[in-house]
């Protein structure tokens, strides 16, 4: 099972252009930043040059743009740089401008992915964090956004984007993978509807804003200085869209995305709902680190890799490894358990249930060894074929085996357990695993 890593800048870069909103000449310079940093935004133009996390808890406003900030300071128009940190593999970076917003380029991703690109990109000694989708989530609002994400072993992005009276009504779709998104979305360019920036303009609200930077759509024509890029440019558009505010959840995503008239606002909501459903799969989890080697763990050891304890641990200690696919852990059971109190006064065996228990406490043990990483760890799934065939007692020593009998598509494992006393089968089952990133 290959782990992927984190990615940052190999080197310091940058590009100068004109902030949209402001008119203004700007510089934004890309810095690397060590593992599980994130992608931060540092305003070099204020005193103390405060940082911005890009995060959906900073998220401000979505009014044509994604805005975030903290405190009072704020970052403008952060969505197609951060779709094209999140596209082209970089997980932390310092995003360093000298105003409020990046420049605005061509409204299309390709300035960053060529700052990218200049920077180079290199791996950094952590595993890259992941949502994985397990059930669909989805999303809808009063401006008719519907997004649905659905589980994938990829990260990728179908999105049906319809124009006033169904006039420009594109779909596109595809896998984000850096080559794919240097080629196919980055180069779509921001497109508005006159409707919508007329009044803007009027204000002097977007002074930076002109045919050179986005396409603008007024009736059936379209204006804008080059030819359309693609037909279906408008959807690709949206698509980077999402990719950039989805960002915003802070670890990568394998999942679908099914877009209909996404927007900033819908896409946003998302980012927030994958957030909570992460900060759940989060709380069933805790550091744990895999000592190198094919030796036995002593319980220290074993506590460091488990996050159980007392009185729910129900492993003493691992006795040995055979192979990539067999381990052996021991328990010693001891009338001092406080389940013997209740289980049954006068005649006490252990449950059956925590037998079990101990067949998955060892055999997660050995599925975290195969993953060779600490970033995945194997949830226990279902029981098959339970069969408790002789009781135990206190003072019994259980030694608890399991063997991998089935690794299936790297997310689900299969494990044959058993536990013996004396020689003895005492129970056994087939145990279904599902392997989480942390
Ligand atoms: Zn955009």
């Amino acid at each position: 099972m290959a782990v992927e890593l984190q990615q940052t800048l190999a080197n310091v870069a940058g590009l100068s252009g004109t902030s949209l909103h402001t008119g203004e000449k700007v510089t934004l310079t890309l810095r690397p930043a060590p593992a599980d940093h994130g992608v931060k935004f540092r305003r070099k133009d204020l005193k103390d040059e405060p940082t911005v996390d890009a995060s959906i808890a900073n998220l401000k406003t979505v009014e044509r743009a994604t805005t975030i900030g903290e405190g009072a300071v704020r970052v403008h128009t952060v969505e197609h740089v951060l779709s094209a940190l999140c596209a082209m593999g970089i997980d932390n970076a310092i995003v360093e401008m000298d105003a409020n917003e990046p420049p605005i380029g061509d409204g299309s991703a390709v300035p960053y992915v060529e700052v990218i690109r200049r920077g180079g990109i290199v791996q950094q000694e952590a595993p890259r964090r992941f949502f994985d989708v397990r059930e669909p989530l989805h999303i809808e609002n009063k401006a008719g956004s519907l997004l649905v994400l659905l589980p994938d072993d990829k990260f990728r992005v179908s999105c049906t984007q319809a124009g006033p009276n169904g006039r420009f009504t594109q779909f596109f779709s595809t896998e984000i993978t850096p080559a794919v998104y240097e080629r196919e979305v980055a180069p779509a360019r921001t497109f508005v509807y006159y409707e919508d920036v007329a009044p803007l303009m009027e204000k002097n609200l977007i002074k930076g804003g002109s045919l050179e930077n986005a396409i603008v759509v007024r009736g059936d024509s379209v204006l804008s200085k080059e030819p359309l890029r693609f037909p279906d440019e408008f959807a690709r558009h949206k698509v980077l869209d999402i990719v950039g505010d989805l960002a915003l959840v802070g670890t990568r995503i394998r999942g679908h995305v099914l877009a209909v008239k996404p927007g900033h606002a819908a896409n946003a909501e998302l980012a927030r709902c994958i957030v909570k459903e992460l900060a759940k799969s989060i709380a069933l989890s805790v550091p744990r680190t895999m000592p190198h080697g094919e030796g036995a763990l002593d319980i220290q050891e074993v506590m460091n890799i488990l996050p159980h304890r007392y009185p729910f641990l129900m492993v003493d200690r691992i006795l040995g490894f055979e192979g990539e696919t067999k381990i052996t852990g021991m328990k010693t059971v001891s009338i001092n358990e406080p389940y013997f109190i209740g289980h049954f006064p006068g005649h006490p065996v252990m449950p059956g249930v925590l037998q079990v228990e101990a067949m998955a406490q060892v055999a997660s043990i050995l599925l975290m060894k195969l993953a060779k990483s600490s970033s995945r760890i194997g949830y226990f799934m279902s029981a098959d074929e339970v069969k408790f065939r002789k009781p135990v007692f206190p003072g019994d020593t259980l030694f608890i085996h399991a063997e991998l009998i089935r690794a299936r598509s790297n997310r689900i494992a299969k494990a044959h357990c058993s536990c013996v006393v004396n020689e003895t089968v005492v129970s056994e089952g087939d145990l279904m695993f599902t392997f989480l990133d942390k």
